[in-house]
């Protein structure tokens, strides 16, 4: 299996092949050794899955933060996937709390959203004053 890095342009012409190539794993099958989805970490550095070629064997992958034992996030005003810090701009399609897959990484996330009140106050007339 090659793994190489994921272009949209050159996935898109179904172009894998030009990929920068990252590494050849003789010894690692799809769906033998691994499921598609999650990280790869090659020479120490890690990488998310994007997508995968059957007919070519390539895995096109993008280079990522990996965190294997997150904190939670908390109070943070975008959506954070904890393990590869993706942050989600649909997550407002979401309900209130639950459970979810990163939609970069695949991780399975629980999460509850939280709402800030805030006030916006404006004067109008000052109450009476005596001044002696
Ligand atoms: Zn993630």
């Amino acid at each position: 299996m090659e793994v190489r890095l994921y272009k949209l342009g050159l996935s898109l012409k179904n172009r894998e092949q030009e990929m920068e190539l990252i590494a050849n794993l003789e010894n690692i099958k799809m769906y033998e050794d691994l499921e598609f989805g999650g990280f790869i970490v090659i020479d120490g550095k890690s990488y998310r899955h994007c997508m995968y070629n059957v007919k070519k064997d390539i895995l096109c992958v993008e280079p990522t933060e990996l965190d294997e034992d997150p904190d939670d996030v908390d109070d943070c005003s975008e959506f954070t996937c904890p393990y590869c810090g993706y942050k989600d701009q649909d997550a407002f399609e979401l309900s209130d709390n639950g459970t979810t897959e990163c939609s970069s990484c695949g991780s399975n996330l629980e999460y509850e959203r939280t709402y800030t009140i805030e006030y916006n106050v404006r004067p109008v007339k000052c109450a009476p004053i005596t001044r002696v």
